[in-house]
């Protein structure tokens, strides 16, 4: 059985061709700039040669029907033909509090994303797209929907509500839904499965930290608490976000600088994070190098980076009333030794130590860094959210 999985943007759709019965990749690729009349398609396979070409995408149909004729072309293809194609799974930023698991596209489930749009107004009609134009190129393929904010719906109303008039949660649902929830189901599925412990019996902080970043409380298998929102603004100091300020801020900015709402949001949402503290740029390697390299600013946005994560890893250690497992993922969180080890260094009173060397070995599986008598357990483990995509939607069609 094949699996094509999708993650469609506004002006960008990714996928992967997976082989189920190995859950192997057979080709994967990307089309840019959608809508425009240079878009570039680049496609990569095993065994076939790399396809990379510029030309007119006007929508996601023809991105879709690009993608298509990559896939059963004779001398870069990997299938002889779509029917090849058994499912098509999508991943959908915002399932509100619909969907606390993955399901099949229907009418209905269209219905209910579309309702979300004013939850995900960046993400979810984008993704739309990419659905419809799946049903109009392969109108007889089950398609699967699969939700960032799915995983975490097991939340208590302790940690999903804010304290604010009740009457907004019930007329515009704002609570926190927290995001990046497929990546934090699949490593803390691994993480116990590393361990050759039920998940059941775990407490673990799962520490997603990339351009994006979000931390969860993950206890028994079930997000206790996440640290993104009812936005994906909320939480840790990302990259160009802010994560957590003084809500305050916004409308005293409005006031001295003149800002309108939506200057303010793209301020905090863009122009924020490490890139505004660093004043040089948004990528941790960048601001590795320039710190080493003696940068006051570049060692100031590490260093808030670095604390922010720790008060969140504490915090959610009180939460759970304990911590078994401590797991870093996604690009920092996979690939900076020198984040996990600052951030590890701050925190041994929780019963953590790392080990110095298996942290800076460079390895793609999971793996455990910490001292072999520390009590909790610190673990890489490299995220892979299509591949759980591609379950899903292998689990739900396959029947
Ligand atoms: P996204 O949220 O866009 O998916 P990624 O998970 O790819 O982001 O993470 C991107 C971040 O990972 C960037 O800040 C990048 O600098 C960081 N990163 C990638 N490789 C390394 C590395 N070797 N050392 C430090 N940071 C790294």
């Amino acid at each position: 059985m094949k699996v094509l999985v999708i993650n469609a943007g506004s002006s960008s759709l990714k996928y992967q061709l997976y082989n189920m019965m190995d859950e192997s990749v057979l080709a994967s690729g990307r089309v840019e700039r959608i809508g425009m009349d240079s878009s570039i398609v680049t496609h990569e396979s095993a065994n076939k040669p790399e396809v990379r070409d510029v030309r007119e995408i006007l929508d996601h149909v023809t991105a879709v029907k690009r993608v298509i004729d990559i896939l059963v072309h004779p001398d870069f293809g990997v299938i002889t033909s779509m029917s090849e194609i058994d499912a098509v799974g999508h991943r959908v930023v915002h399932g509100g509090e619909a969907f606390k698991h993955s399901v099949i596209v229907t009418q209905e489930v269209k219905a209910e994303i579309k309702r979300l749009f004013d939850l995900a107004p960046l993400h979810n009609p984008a993704h739309m797209m990419g659905i419809n134009a799946v049903e109009t190129n392969m109108p007889n393929v089950p398609q699967v929907v699969v939700f960032d904010t799915a995983f975490h719906q097991t939340m208590p109303e302790t940690s999903y509500l804010y304290p604010i008039p009740k009457v907004l949660y019930r007329r515009h649902k704002i609570r926190r839904y927290g995001f990046h929830g497929t990546s934090h189901a699949y490593v803390s599925g691994e993480a116990a499965r590393f361990l050759g412990k039920p998940i059941e019996s775990l407490k673990m902080v799962s520490c997603h930290i990339g351009n994006g970043a979000s931390c969860a409380a993950i206890v028994g298998g079930k997000t206790l608490d996440t640290s993104m929102g009812m936005t994906p603004l909320e939480g840790l100091m990302m990259g160009t976000r802010s994560g957590d300020i003084d809500p305050a801020i916004v409308p005293f900015v409005i006031n001295k600088e003149e800002l309108t709402l939506s200057e303010v949001n793209s301020m905090l949402n863009k122009h924020s994070g490490m890139q505004a503290i660093s004043g040089l740029s948004s990528d941790m390697r960048e601001i590795d190098e320039a710190m080493n390299a003696g940068d006051a600013n570049a060692k100031l946005a590490f260093d808030m980076f670095v604390y922010r994560l720790r008060k969140y890893i504490g915090a959610y250690a009180a939460a759970m009333n304990g911590i078994d497992v401590l797991l870093f993922t996604a690009g920092i969180g996979e690939n900076s030794a020198s984040v996990r080890r600052a951030v590890c260094e701050g925190i041994t009173f929780l019963g953590l130590e790392l080990d110095d060397a298996l942290n800076t070995e460079r390895k793609k599986t999971v793996r455990e860094i910490s001292k072999p008598d520390s009590r909790v357990k610190v673990l890489v483990v490299p995220t892979n959210e299509e591949l759980l995509i591609a379950r899903d939607t292998y689990k739900l069609t396959n029947v």
